[in-house]
Parts: C-alpha cells; structure tokens; sequence
C-alpha cells in the first residue's frame, strides 16, 4: 500500500510547552518531585509524542490506569519508574507485573493479598482519605494489614482540590495519620490542582495530569500553565447559501441572507459533540466563524463571512484553550482532552 494521503483533521501539540509545564509543575511542588500521569494514552495526547518530552524535562515517575497502557509506556521510560493505578485485578496482572517489571498500585485488601500470594515484591499503596473511589480504608484496621509490603510510593488522592473545600485538610489530616502508620519510600498526594494548594500537600511525590497537558483546574495556575494541545480541521468544501436555505442536521439554522459556508472535517467520532451548541465558533487567525447549525456526525458547517478568501482545504483551529473551552462546550478539560478522536493525525 502507498503511504496514507494527508488528513483532515491534525493535532498539533507544543511540545516546549508541555516540557515547561513540567519544570512549572516541578517547581510548584517544592521539594518534593513532579510525576507524569499518562494514563489514557496521555489524556488523548499521545503517549509516543508525550512521554520522551516528559522524560528529557527531567520526569521519572509514571502513572497509568490499565495494564494495556503499559506496554507503550515502557517503550520510552525504565519500567521501575511506571505504576499502575487500577492495580491487579488477578494474578494474570501480578504475572505481568514482575515479567516487565512495573509496580502495581494495591488499591483494596484483595489485591494486597493477591500481591503477597503471588511472591509479593516492590508496591505501591493508594490509601481512600475519602474520595471513596480506590484505595484501602484510612483505619488503623486496614494499614495494619499492610505490615511486610515492600512499599515504594503511599498515595493518596483528592477528590476537591480544584475548590477551596474543606474536604482537601480532612483528607490531608487522614493521609498525615496513615504515612504516620505505614512505612514507606515515599509519599504522594497532590494530583495538578493539589499542587497549587501549598507544601503542606507536596509529600515527596506529586502526581499532575491536566495541568501538564494545558489544563488550569485552579485560576492561580493560568499564569505558569501554558497550552499544549492545538486541534486543526479543513474545509470539505465551500458551498454558498441563499436565503431560506437550512443546515446540517434536523435544519436548525435557517439563512437568512447568502452566506459564504464552510463544509468542514470535524464532528462527533473527533470529540466534537454537540454540546459546542449553536453559540460555538472555529477560527483562522484570530477571526471568529461561528458554527452554522448542529454538528451533523463527520462534519461541521461554520461561516466564512469573517474569513472571505477561505476556500476548501484551509486549515481551521479548533478553540482549545482549555478553560474557554470548557465554558464554550459545558464538558470538563479532562473530557475535552481525553475526547480527541483517533482521526487526528498526531
Ligand atoms: C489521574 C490521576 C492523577 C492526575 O490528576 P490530574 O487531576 O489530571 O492532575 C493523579 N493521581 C491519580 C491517582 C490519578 O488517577
């Protein structure tokens, strides 16, 4: 087979932003060191594209979800520097953790006594300190059983640090009691908005996803967090409406003088849902062409008024400046990232 046309849709990411938003990310975290959470295939980014830019800024210590996101992992990066947090859910994933040499996160009294009957070895312990989503109860009762792991990194992880809530000192206070309990390497609480909570949550260990990939969870980071991701679609083609003429699906928009349309590549399979809503707009340099009716499946229809000299194959940006986005769309920055389509070419 020849090599593939060029797409329609690509992903464009700042790779020097991203490396920067990990020295940020390092240095907010005070003495204590950076991770990389790359899970989900480095929410959406790549984990080939992401992972040795994370690795050369100077990260090394990351975390993935399932065991099938290892293998691409360690590709790039020393296996001893990889966790996974969903933990082995059978003693297939405790097989495969010693074949490659990971470190499983044990996340509940099963997979702690999984782990020791299938030869124990180097761990890692999420402790619950109330998100109560992973993790072994904070009890004395549950730490006790811990007593003999070979305990790398004790985490813990919180639910409300992109709010100022209470919730974020009561977790803190129950994470303090239990790394006064359990020996271990190191300790780890702060995902990327906790970073921006203080030294008090830093430990030894913090644990950033969205706010390496462009995310801001707490307004106090916009200032050191910079974009990374920068989706860009095409127009299909150019087609001009006249008045009385209807749009895309279920015809909600109706013109109501000619208007110069854009027929463009991006829709529902592309993380483009239907929630960027009628107010939505893409853009060419700087210049706003809002979205002309509902987003139909593969395709958008935006209007050229703004841009004239557009015409099919031109390369459209996508908003995704994370924060506006997230206003503009009503899903979070986690889902507009980890939404991307497989059809950009990254
Ligand atoms: C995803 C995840 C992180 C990263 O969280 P962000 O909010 O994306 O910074 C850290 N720790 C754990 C346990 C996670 O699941």
């Amino acid at each position: 087979m020849t090599d593939l046309p060029p797409p329609t849709l690509r992903l464009d990411l700042d790779t020097a932003a991203l490396a920067g938003n990990w020295r940020a990310l390092d240095r907010l975290s005070g003495a204590a060191t950076a991770g990389a959470a790359v899970k989900a295939d480095a929410y959406g980014l790549g984990v080939d594209r992401t992972v040795p830019v994370l690795a050369a800024a100077g990260a090394r210590d990351f975390f993935v979800a399932h065991w099938s996101e290892v293998p691409a992992v360690i590709a790039h990066v020393p296996a001893t520097q990889v966790s996974v947090l969903h933990g082995p859910a059978s003693e297939a994933d405790c097989a495969f953790a010693r074949s490659t040499g990971v470190r499983p996160v044990l996340n509940s009294a099963e997979q702690v006594a999984r782990w020791r009957n299938t030869g124990g070895g180097a761990c890692d312990v999420m402790i619950d300190t109330g998100i109560n989503r992973l993790g072994l109860p904070h009890g004395a009762a549950a730490l006790d059983a811990l007593d003999g792991l070979a305990i790398d990194t004790l985490l813990s992880h919180l639910a409300s640090a992109d709010e100022d809530s209470a919730q974020n000192t009561r977790q803190l206070e129950r994470f303090r009691e239990a790394c006064a309990r359990i020996p271990a390497r190191r300790r780890s609480l702060a995902n990327s908005a906790g970073i921006a909570l203080g030294a008090a949550y830093a430990f030894d260990l913090t644990r950033p996803g969205l706010a390496l990939y462009g995310g801001i969870p707490r307004a106090d980071m916009a200032a050191v967090i910079r974009q990374v991701a920068y989706p860009r679609t095409s127009i299909l083609q150019v087609r001009r409406l006249e008045p009385g003429d209807a749009v895309g699906y279920n015809a909600t928009f109706v013109a109501d003088a000619p208007i110069r349309a854009g027929v463009v590549s991006l829709g529902y399979a592309d993380g483009f849902l239907r929630c960027w809503g009628a107010r939505g707009a893409l853009a060419n340099e700087e210049r706003r062409l809002p979205l002309l009716g509902k987003v139909s499946m593969d395709m958008v229809i935006v209007d050229l008024s703004n841009a004239p000299e557009l015409r099919e194959g031109d390369w459209l940006d996508v908003p995704y400046a994370l924060p506006e986005a997230e206003a503009a769309s009503g899903l979070s920055q986690y889902e507009l990232l980890t939404s991307l389509g497989r059809r950009f070419r990254r």
